[in-house]
């Protein structure tokens, strides 16, 4: 095997350079722990950047689902069904409110189904999509247009009509709903943003303003599911159901799968020729996220994810650390809001040199989402170099 150093090299040549990288090669990984291309040990309290968001790294349960699928089929297209991705829809299905699911790879795509939908929903005419302040909805032109400036810059112009309000008030979004609106889009959890968690009255609010103005709402929940706030979907904390639901990262069990969900309202607005995905509902990704869904319930990873949380929190306020101002966010999707006397940026590159991953998000943010099987004895380890770090 290369050493870390020729394949940072080998990826700075041959990989294009959109992401700022980190020079670290990841090599392997086990549960909680992640180990680079020179053997170097980390505690990784942000598995996939949410996308190892449940099961850690090669959960058996996982592992096993992928190979035994390995050696039987990967794909065949859209021409056919198959088993694993009719598994794997009954079990989000039946977590969440209904409908049926269209299968894709990423989160942008999962998204570009739900715009599409939400168009041929509403009709000739009625095309806008309302957002907000802080989202993030993906890269593709059309979870670009959904997505705040800052992120378009140098791709104008975007898709026309939509526009973005601050989350919490209601009469921005009423003032904006007119004759062309169609929909609205949130994460019930920012997580990009700063994991910023919206009231429940605003949630609700949202809700009955789509019911009043016959908009569908649109809950993206790439990032907050499954079962990482506590919750199989992040919606479920504030007593709403949307019409349209999105999924991806954790989703696939650690393997590209992206989802969109059309609750029963909606879940025959995508008819033959209106929408597609060669590989999409795959049988090797859909048995990784079958087997995952699966092993949330089996181990009770709900539970685990509010435990975990409550660690993390309790971890960093024991410690009494000057310059936190807030933590924030629901389950084990935790974010800690810092002052300008700490750097959220400097605090992740500490940790890392110290064997521990973890991430950041907007506004001087630090975020912690371990994996829900994270054992108490290393997520405690974790956090030690974490108040370690933070304490200077
Ligand atoms: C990551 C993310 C996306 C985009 O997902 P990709 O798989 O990177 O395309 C969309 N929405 C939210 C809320 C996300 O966190």
């Amino acid at each position: 095997m290369n050493t870390q150093a020729a394949i940072v090299e080998g990826t700075g040549k041959y990989v294009i350079e959109n992401y700022g990288r980190l020079p670290m090669a990841a090599a392997r990984g086990q549960g909680a722990l992640l180990w680079d291309a020179d053997g170097k040990e980390f505690i990784d309290l942000f598995p996939g950047f949410g996308a190892g968001g449940v099961c850690g790294h090669c959960h058996p349960a996982i592992s096993d689902a992928v190979k035994a699928q390995a050696d039987t089929l990967l794909s065949h297209g859209n021409l056919f069904t198959n088993e694993p991705q009719v598994d794997l829809a009954k079990r989000i299905t039946e977590n969440a409110f209904g409908g049926k699911v269209f299968y894709c790879h990423s989160g942008a795509e999962a998204n570009e189904a739900a715009l599409k939908l939400v168009r041929l929903a509403a009709g000739e005419g009625r095309y806008k999509i309302i957002s907000f302040n802080n989202c993030f909805h993906g890269r593709t032109m059309g979870g670009l247009s959904l997505t705040p400036e800052g992120f378009q810059k140098g791709f104008e112009p975007m898709l026309p009509g939509n526009v973005k309000v601050d989350i919490g008030d209601l009469d921005a979004v009423a003032a904006e709903i007119d004759d062309e609106t169609a929909g609205v889009i949130i994460e019930p959890i920012q997580a990009e943003g700063g994991v910023n968690v919206p009231s429940v009255e605003f949630m609700q609010g949202l809700r009955k303003l789509c019911d009043d103005n016959n908009l569908l709402l649109v809950c993206d929940e790439v990032w907050t599911s499954p079962a990482r706030t506590g919750k199989w979907f992040a919606y479920q904390h504030f007593g709403i159901e949307p019409d349209v639901m999105t999924l991806a990262k954790a989703i696939g069990g650690g393997l590209p799968v992206g989802v969109c969900v059309a609750g029963p309202k909606c879940a025959d607005v995508l008819v033959p020729g209106t929408h597609g995905c060669t590989m999409g509902g795959n049988p090797l990704c859909a048995a990784a996220g079958a087997a995952a869904m699966k092993l949330i319930e089996d181990e009770n990873l709900l539970d685990r994810a509010i435990h975990i949380g409550q660690r993390v929190a309790d971890a960093i306020n024991g410690a009494g650390i000057e310059g936190v101002l807030e933590i924030r966010g629901k389950g084990a999707l935790v974010g800690v809001q810092l002052d300008d006397s700490i750097q959220a940026k400097d605090v992740m590159l500490a940790c890392m040199e110290k064997g521990l991953i973890i991430c950041i998000a907007k506004n001087n943010v630090l975020r912690v989402a371990p994996a829900l099987t994270t054992e108490d004895s290393v997520l405690d380890k974790g956090l030690a170099i974490l108040v370690d770090v933070m304490r200077g």
